[in-house]
């Protein structure tokens, strides 16, 4: 039995070398016989081989699957980019390159004609939503938080106790699972200085 060649290869270059045209070399270099090389010859252009890769995670639950995207176009170039595969991200601690059938679906999602890609805002008295720039959203966000803070701020107890509470009854925040710790711990460390209660997270693991 022919011994295997002790090779690094990386992930990219193993799915480049899956084409038509490099099979046969890189198979060789695996320690493959000429029968597997020549059945790999004849297979079709791996379609993920001249794609870009990059990470992402699952949208959808709290468990927060790392994802492989894939997408052809350069945007360098002026051309639109646009994701045609999914799969499991195999490096990922938490899914080890599985999906469930909710997140291997998510090509749906991100070609979805209702998607929502921008802020949305309805004006007062408005019937409909209009998209607005993100510098529109973030200060009217914070306008209107900061104007609710200062008329419902609680700095003392209710009762007559003289103890110090610092609360913020009247707002909620719901903080996602698909960022990182860091942005986690930031997200904590804001909305529990500001001396909000009801936090929640939409993990539940
Ligand atoms: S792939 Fe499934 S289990 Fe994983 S985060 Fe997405 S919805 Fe949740």
């Amino acid at each position: 039995m022919k011994a295997l060649k002790q090779v690094q290869v990386s992930r990219r270059h193993f799915l480049s070398g899956t084409g038509a045209a490099a099979a046969g070399s890189a198979l060789g270099a695996f320690g493959f016989g000429d029968s597997e090389v020549a059945l790999a010859q004849a297979v079709r252009p791996y379609k993920l081989a001249k794609a870009t890769e990059t990470r992402n995670t699952c949208p959808y639950c709290s468990v927060s699957c790392g994802m492989f995207m894939y997408s052809r176009g350069n945007v360098a170039k002026g051309e639109k980019a646009e994701i045609f595969h999914v799969e499991g991200d195999s490096d990922n601690p938490v899914n080890r390159g599985t999906l469930c059938p909710k997140g291997a679906g998510v090509l749906d999602f991100i070609h979805s004609k209702q998607r929502v890609t921008r802020p949305m805002h309805r004006k007062a008295g408005s019937d409909k939503f209009e998209p607005v720039s993100w510098d529109f959203a973030m200060e009217r966000i914070a306008k209107l938080m900061k104007d609710d803070r200062d008329a419902n701020f609680v700095e003392k107890n209710g009762d007559g106790d003289g103890v110090t509470v610092n609360r913020w009854p009247t707002m909620g925040f719901l903080a996602g699972c698909a960022t990182s710790n860091e942005a986690g711990w930031l997200t904590w460390k804001v909305t529990r200085g500001l001396g909000l209660v009801q936090v929640d997270n939409q993990a539940r693991i």
